[in-house]
């Protein structure tokens, strides 16, 4: 009896001791796997990383070779065209060669424009590149927000004369920031672009600039084919385009850059950028920037 009764004692402290040790081995190679997890997302994460550098390198390296050529053809396409146009006197050539020559002319105006387009992508890429090696320089200056919109507005490079663009400025008051005033153009340039790109031309474009407390508040507004919610943060990222948002005018490429360099842009001013829409009726996009005053400094 005695005996039985020890053997099952035994037996009970050999099933805990067992327990136990099963239970350490558990939590070991629990531990083990969690360690394991980890260091595999690590080197996916660096893996990631490292492409993203090599990319970004690619990125830079190709647009800055690219640029110098482009440079050069540019360059001569509108020598060839300047001659054209001043150094021939079409009246001493027969019709068939002063065809000819209106002809050439009017192919290398073709050709500036799409190396023009060209050079715009390609300054696109390379801006990107240098946003994320966190190299864009700006060069910060007192600037009017309002004459900055004027110039802007008023310049038929941007938006085409057939295009109806209102602008409200405040009355009477300049709206001051500090700021890098090509940078703002660029971003207001965009936002302007977009909105004749993306909505038909019957459609009027509308500029806003008021102040808000301490900033700076500028909108561009469509009457285009808006935006889903579900899109409005997406459209900031890098290389981002709404699928199914046809180009309405010009025939610019668009690689879904612009709205992550002026947000970019923006935010290293300490400004917010937005956006506003409703389907079907159009899009508001905005930017604000900080006013100003006594109160505000940005070194
Ligand atoms: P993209 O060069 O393609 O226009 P953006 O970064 O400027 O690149 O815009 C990203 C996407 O957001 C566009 O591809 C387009 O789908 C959408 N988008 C931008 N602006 C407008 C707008 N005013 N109306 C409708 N969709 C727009």
């Amino acid at each position: 009896m005695k005996t039985n009764k020890k053997t099952s004692g035994l037996l009970q402290l050999l099933l805990k001791i067992c327990s136990f040790v099963i239970k350490v081995i558990a939590l070991l190679v629990g531990r083990e796997i969690v360690q394991y997890k980890q260091a595999q997302a690590q080197t996916q994460n660096l893996a990631r990383r490292e492409a993203q550098r090599r990319m970004n390198e690619f990125v830079s390296i190709a647009s800055h070779e690219l640029k110098t050529p482009l440079t050069s053809i540019k360059g001569n396409v509108q020598l060839m065209g300047r001659r054209l146009k001043n150094n021939i006197d079409l009246n001493t050539h027969s019709a068939e060669t002063r065809e000819l020559i209106n002809e050439a002319r009017t192919l290398l105006e073709r050709t500036d424009l799409q190396i023009s387009r060209l050079t715009h992508l390609v300054n696109t890429l390379l801006e990107t590149s240098r946003i994320s090696a966190n190299t864009m320089e700006l060069l910060f200056e007192i600037c009017e927000l309002d004459r900055l919109l004027h110039e802007v507005v008023g310049d038929t490079r941007y938006v085409p004369e057939a295009r109806q663009v209102y602008i409200h400025v405040p009355e009477n008051k300049n709206v001051v920031v500090m700021a890098d005033p090509s940078r703002i153009k660029q971003v207001i340039i965009h936002y302007l672009s977009n909105a004749h790109k993306y909505s038909a031309i019957e459609h009027p474009i509308k500029v806003h600039l008021r102040e808000e407390g301490q900033v700076a508040h500028i909108s561009v507004s469509d009457e285009g084919p808006g935006i889903p919610a579900c899109e409005h943060k997406r459209i900031w990222e890098r290389f981002y385009r709404v699928a199914g948002i046809e180009v309405l005018n010009g025939s610019e490429v668009g690689l879904g850059l612009g709205l992550h360099i002026s947000r970019t842009i923006v935010e290293q001013h300490r400004g917010q950028v937005g956006v506003q829409s409703i389907p079907g009726k159009g899009t508001t996009f905005w930017f604000t920037l900080p006013l100003l005053n006594e109160k505000s400094n940005i070194v």
